[in-house]
């Protein structure tokens, strides 16, 4: 979510996390334009009214570089020259300020199912099954209990098994940026998930890379 207005970006950050959804916020446009360029971003959340870029210069940007992931454009003009700008710009959907938190909901579901690419229905890596929207996860068919922070960790290191994630880039994408420095949060959250996914015989799921962080790996 790219918004320079804190009480705003707080309130939604709060809310899509009770959803379930992972959210990092960045208050400019071009640390949100970084941001969203991450491997791992599933779609973004973007003012329009931002200091230093606008968000029709990150939209075209992100476009230009051949990202296309969903775009939600939200506005606090009325005007239709600002929607049909966006629009033009790539944006994939816009909301007019202020408006129901259920809309934003049901608008970001609606663009994330949109591209069964961005969202795959369910990730599969080995005998593990991760469904992100029934929140679901079981290990050879046996449904596997998480907390919402485990579940978003899994998912995370799901989407991109074989490539060793950092543990600042695992924190970056499973906490938010209010994390930096507290890297030891992300070890003691692949102890929960090798505790409950990686039974006593079991084969190692998350392997540890010395020195640098972790990662998922199907069997050979
Ligand atoms: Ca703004």
């Amino acid at each position: 979510m790219i918004e320079d207005e804190i009480k705003m970006a707080r309130a939604i950050r709060r809310g899509l996390e009770q959803e379930g959804y992972v959210v990092d916020v960045a208050a400019d446009g071009e640390a949100g334009l970084e941001a969203a360029l991450e491997p791992g971003v599933d779609a973004v959340i973007l003012d329009l009214m931002l200091p230093g870029k606008d968000g029709f210069a990150v939209t075209h940007a992100l476009r230009s570089q051949g990202r296309w992931l969903p775009v939600l454009m939200l506005t606090a003009r009325d005007g239709v020259g600002d929607r049909v700008r966006g629009l033009d710009a790539g944006a994939d959907d816009y909301l007019v300020k202020p408006f129901a938190f259920d809309e934003l909901l049901a608008r970001l579901r609606a663009l994330l199912r949109r591209d069964p690419m961005v969202r795959p229905p369910v990730l599969t890596v080995g005998d593990v099954v991760l469904d992100p929207a029934a929140h679901t996860v079981t290990r050879a068919g046996r449904p596997v209990s998480l907390s919402t922070k485990e579940f978003a960790l899994l998912e995370f290191l799901m989407r991109w098994p074989g490539t060793v994630m950092s543990r600042d880039r695992i924190l970056l994408h499973v906490w938010d940026y209010d994390y930096t420095g507290r890297s030891n949060v992300v070890d003691v959250y692949v102890g929960y998930l090798r505790r409950k996914l990686e039974g006593p015989s079991g084969d190692p799921l998350i392997r540890t890379v010395r020195g640098i962080g972790y990662v998922l790996q199907g069997p050979a």
